[in-house]
């Protein structure tokens, strides 16, 4: 420990500064890999080539093609806060390339023992100089093609304390495979290559998104991926909760591809968000892809999102954390809102029904010979509703891309998410018989009905309170609650709105309110906890108490719901499902992101009795 009075003040020597500064920028080695790399893409570099040796701490060697740097110019490249990219302090308002803060060659250099050789266009030799703990060691003229190869070995050898602090070799790789993927993403005519010690674990060969998404995920997971189309909602178009009108939306884009709900994870690694081509953190933004998936996922899973978000450059501040992985947001809800929007759109007018993948016929399972092809009218055990003659891929289903029957779904809310069907019988006393377009439906009678309550009372709560606005309960005497002044100036923009859901709330001093009443269906909660919850769901950009009401809903519907698992259904109550689950805006998952039908097409019932 330094004793604060035992030193004088004095000016950091240069070394310990740049190790100091170096900190921020190079946390490990997938940082290096991520500095250099925004830096090949910078050059216009149209091929990029990484080998890796032990995880990046003994090498991280990084090729490109780009615009290479000229011989006069090269040790400036490596000073602190070297930049060809920003010239005056306007600049820093619009930034279009990836880095413009100067400091990356310098950190890296600072920290490990450095080879850069490159050459400019133009230029006839090349020049190698290297750098050991960010000094010169050495300078030649050399024979290059043009472009950049920068190598960075022993990274860290001159700050133990870093290097204990790195992972295992298997993380740090996994940190390095997950840049280049990003990167790879988000510019997909760039051909990348990544070797870890000689052995090639990512290429992609410049072409399209969708190609890169398939070096990634192959092919089976790529092409059941749906493609997100712009920002679908017009501009000045009202948000009927928050009540805000921007005509700054038009101006968010959002694009890329999304995983169908059948597709997912334990995990959110694989949201992957950009910002004006730049791979940002964000985890208000992860949320708005989460909340896009509601109902449609079972909880604790997560979806696959790669989502382009595009706007001016004067509308985002990148210049927030020297990784640059941060961004700030002009207008961060306009920006949640488009996201969520997209991919909610996307979801609900492209979502295919569930497919099922693998048909175990009656004969394989050894009811052929006499009662052969009986089956389906067989009288099932109505204590076993899940027991059916067939068998599906994955953990329950899995879903295939090719949209409902072939046709295409029309963007926005209106086309149609279910075929005409018709209705031939029940199996079980808990699944529905259709026959459709393409072949044959299933439908999980109670999972469906529960989607058609909660459409219909989703549909009542919000008429109710755009006509009455939501029923309030005083609190007798009031209670008084302090928030932080952050939250204190988002909820002095929206009394009205919370006057509207119910809330009232007077200012009682500094970032401190008076709750006179709450909503009426908060009263079991503390009103220091209600508003705290509110002003949170504002804080993310949501309309108030969304959640809350889904969440109070689904227990309805949970409730309510009255045809069960185990209950025969007459014909007409079967079709009256159907016309129901027809009129739903989601009718492929019940409100808990369990599917209500799966297909069985055509295709697959030739295939399956060996016609084809
Ligand atoms: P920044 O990227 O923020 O400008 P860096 O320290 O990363 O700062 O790089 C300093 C400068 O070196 C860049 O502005 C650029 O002119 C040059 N440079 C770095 N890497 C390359 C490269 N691969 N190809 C061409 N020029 C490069
Ligand atoms: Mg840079």
């Amino acid at each position: 420990m330094v004793k604060y009075a035992t030193m004088a003040i004095r000016i950091l020597s240069d070394q310990l500064a740049s190790q100091i500064a170096a900190g921020e920028v190079v946390e490990r080695p997938a940082s290096v890999v991520k500095e250099l790399v925004e830096n090949a893409i910078d050059a216009g570099a149209k091929t990029i080539n990484i080998e890796i040796r032990g995880g990046g701490r003994q090498l991280i060697q990084i090729a490109d093609d780009g615009t290479g740097i000229s011989s006069d110019e090269i040790e400036t490249a490596f000073k602190r806060h070297a930049t060809s990219k920003l010239a005056a302090s306007e600049d820093l308002t619009a930034i279009e390339t990836l880095g413009f803060r100067g400091e990356a060659l310098a950190a890296i250099a600072a920290v490990s023992q450095v080879t850069a050789v490159s050459r400019a266009n133009g230029e006839i030799a090349g020049t190698r100089l290297m750098l050991e703990g960010g000094d010169l060691t050495s300078r030649e003229s050399v024979g290059a093609p043009n472009g950049t190869v920068i190598a960075v070995a022993n990274l860290f050898f001159n700050v133990p304390a870093r290097l204990k602090f790195l992972k295992s070799v298997t993380t740090e790789k996994k940190h390095i495979d997950e840049i280049i993927t990003r990167y790879a993403l988000a510019y997909p005519e760039i051909r990348f290559r990544l070797t870890h010690d000689n052995r090639i674990t990512f290429q992609s060969s410049g072409g399209t998104l969708l190609d890169v998404l398939t070096a990634i995920y192959g092919a089976e997971t790529a092409k059941q991926l749906l493609e997100l189309r712009g920002n679908i909602r017009q501009p000045g178009e009202e948000d009927s909760l928050t009540g805000t009108t921007s005509a700054s939306r038009s101006e968010i884009q959002v694009s890329g591809y999304i995983g169908p709900p059948g597709l997912n994870w334990s995990n959110r690694s694989q949201i992957t968000l950009y910002v004006n081509g730049r791979w940002i953190k964000d985890n208000r933004l992860n949320y708005a892809v989460i909340q896009a998936y509601h109902t449609l996922l079972p909880v604790g899973r997560y979806p696959m999102a790669a989502a382009f978000i595009t706007m001016p450059a004067e509308s985002v501040d990148v210049n927030v954390h020297p990784a640059k992985t941060e961004v700030r947001f002009r207008q961060a809800n306009a920006v949640f809102g488009a996201l969520q929007r997209t991919i909610r759109q996307t979801l609900i007018s492209d979502s295919p029904i569930p497919h099922a993948t693998h048909f175990t016929s009656v004969i394989d399972q050894g009811w052929g010979g006499g009662t052969g092809g009986r089956s389906l009218g067989r009288q099932a055990d109505p204590s076993m509703p899940g027991e059916l003659d067939l068998k599906w891929g994955g953990e329950m289903v899995t879903m295939t891309g090719d949209g409902l029957d072939g046709q295409p779904a029309e963007p926005g809310d209106g086309g149609p998410k279910l075929p005409i069907m018709r209705v031939v019988g029940q199996v079980g006393a808990s699944y529905i018989i259709t026959e459709g377009p393409d072949g044959l439906y299933l439908i999980d009678q109670h999972a469906a009905h529960e989607r058609v309550l909660y459409e219909k009372f989703m549909a009542e709560w919000e008429e109710k309170q755009d006509l009455e606005g939501m029923v309030s309960q005083g609190l007798v005497g009031g209670e008084a609650v302090h928030l932080s002044p952050a939250q204190s100036t988002l909820l002095d923009e929206q009394l009205d709105l919370m006057e509207k859901i119910g809330f009232q709330i007077e200012p009682f001093g500094p970032n401190a309110y008076m709750i006179r009443s709450i909503p009426a269906m908060l009263v079991k909660v503390d009103p220091a906890r209600a508003l705290q919850d509110v002003v949170e769901d504002l804080e993310r950009g949501d309309a108030p108490l969304q959640g809350k009401i889904e969440e109070r809903i689904i227990l309805r519907v949970c409730k309510s719901a009255a045809v069960k698992a185990g209950q025969s259904l007459s014909f007409q109550e079967m079709e009256a499902m159907i016309r129901q689950l027809e009129g739903c805006r989601n009718p492929h998952t019940c409100p808990h992101g369990r599917p209500t039908l799966i297909h069985l097409s055509a295709t697959q019932l030739a295939k399956e009795f060996g016609r084809t």
